[in-house]
C-alpha cells in the first residue's frame, strides 16, 4: 500500500494540471502542502478517491502509470 497526494503541478508540456502522486516521486514538491490521500494498492484506485475530491485530477506520468 501506497499513500498518495493530489499536488497542482506541471505537466511535461508545461501545462498546469492537479496531480495524482505517489508518496516517492520525485516530482512531488511539497509532499507537507499537498492534499494527502487514504494509502491505496493501486494508483487506479487512488485517483477514484481523489476525482471524488477533485473531478480533474490526473495521474502523474512518472509514477502513477500502469495500475
Ligand atoms: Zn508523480
Amino acid at each position: 500500500m501506497k499513500r498518495f497526494y493530489i499536488e497542482i503541478g506541471q505537466k511535461d508540456d508545461g501545462q498546469q494540471a492537479r496531480l495524482l502522486h505517489k508518496e516517492d516521486c520525485q516530482k512531488l514538491k511539497n509532499p507537507e502542502r499537498a492534499v494527502s490521500l487514504s494509502r491505496s494498492p493501486t494508483s487506479s484506485r487512488a485517483l477514484e478517491e481523489a476525482q471524488r475530491l477533485f473531478r480533474d485530477t490526473q495521474k502523474c506520468p512518472h509514477c502513477a502509470t500502469g495500475d
